[in-house]
């Protein structure tokens, strides 16, 4: 059985204030839209990621990713249809479509759809009402509604991917969701329990209600590295991936990076997975004059294989000379190039030491970092 999710992530929803679509907000450490595609992860085969032409920095980033690109419609069934597109050669077998301002669904919501899609050819999660509605006139109560049999509807909502593209073509336009337009080709859809948790972002207090959901099964860790290399004979150093020309090099088993050292042993400090000698022996003669980069990918793999997130790494390099400022944004981007992080989530700064102690007598380099990992 082949899977996928299409995450609808194309609208302009301005709505919700901050003067940028929604889901590329921040919310608790990430963005939104990062939010709501790590819940699919592992969950389907494949993942969609419809955009707008408007975002280009996000065609960027997520170009040569795990993730399916698509091109936004001109509205959200236009945008539906491409992401049912872009699967066209998959063999997929069932596809959830998912909005993206849905960042707290969880993944029993997720598997309850999966699960339904055995019995059906379309399932949805629904919440019964239970608030007794009104009909209004402006701010007057004009009467009633009687309630029984009426659910909210939320997303995924999942199909037989043969099905929804069929009745996608058929659709004349102007429905609510997909399964108005799955009930439209005479699908029966399957309602299975909601979660009142898997909110919609819609408004501008969402974003604190959604940050509420989600710490409270996030968990966050912090660890920090310090290093030290001394200086020896040479023509540069290598700090945080960037080659320094210098009057001498720095002294080490691999390439002395002390900057990617520091960073990598963060990684590894918040992870409670030991330190770099310890994944890296210096007696193990494969590791001589070996890039630093080695060893910062082990830990952020290591990450990832746990089940978190780098959300932001700082790394101060403490020395006299070389002087690091006109390199640092050269640096910033080379670490989070290996990290696979945003440019904004890496920080490279210096600092001498008032030529007091080691550093101050330019006998060597030091370096402290800080990690901070997420996961959800
Ligand atoms: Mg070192």
């Amino acid at each position: 059985m082949t899977t996928a999710a299409i995450i609808v992530a194309a609208g302009r929803g301005l709505r919700a204030g901050g003067g940028i679509p929604k889901q590329w907000r921040p919310l608790a450490g990430l963005r939104v839209a990062d939010w709501t595609i790590d819940r699919f992860r592992g969950q389907v085969d494949y993942i969609v990621l419809v955009l707008s032409a408007d975002d280009g920095p996000a065609w960027a980033e997520f170009e040569n990713t795990d993730l399916i690109l698509a091109s936004g419609g001109n509205n959200r069934a236009g945008s539906v249809r491409n992401g049912l597109a872009a699967l066209a050669e998959l063999a997929v077998d069932h596809v959830l479509i998912h909005d993206v301002a849905r960042p707290c669904v969880g993944l029993p919501t997720i598997q309850r759809v999966l699960a339904a899609l055995n019995a059906h050819p379309a399932a949805a999660p629904g919440l019964a009402v239970t608030d007794a509605l009104w009909t209004g006139d402006g701010a007057i109560v004009t009467g009633t509604q009687d309630r029984s049999g009426l659910f909210a509807a939320q997303t995924p909502q999942g199909f037989h991917y043969d099905a929804i593209v069929a009745a996608h073509a058929a659709h004349p336009g102007g429905a609510a969701d997909d399964v108005e337009v799955a009930r439209a080709a005479g699908l029966d859809v399957a309602i299975v329990p909601g979660d009142a948790d898997n909110i919609k972002i819609t408004r501008p207090e969402d974003f604190a209600r959604a940050e509420r959901i989600l710490g409270t099964d996030m968990d966050v860790r912090l660890g920090n590295g310090y290093d030290v290399h001394r200086f020896g004979d040479g023509d540069h150093v290598i700090l945080c991936g960037v080659k320094v020309p210098h009057g001498r090099g720095l002294q080490g088993h691999s390439d002395a990076d002390v900057g990617m050292h520091a960073v990598t042993d963060a990684i590894y400090g918040a992870l409670a997975q030991g330190d770099i000698g310890q994944h890296f022996p210096p007696s193990d003669p494969q590791w001589k004059g070996a890039a630093s980069e080695i060893f910062l990918r082990h830990a952020v793999d290591l990450a990832g294989k746990m089940g978190y997130v780098i959300s932001n790494v700082d790394c101060t390099l403490v020395c006299e000379y070389p002087k690091i400022g006109p390199h640092a944004p050269a640096m910033r981007d080379e670490m989070a190039r290996i990290m696979g992080l945003r440019a904004d989530q890496v920080s490279v700064k210096a600092t001498t030491s008032e030529r007091l102690g080691f550093t101050g007598r330019s006998e060597g380099i030091a370096s402290l970092a800080t990690a901070c990992l997420v996961k959800s």
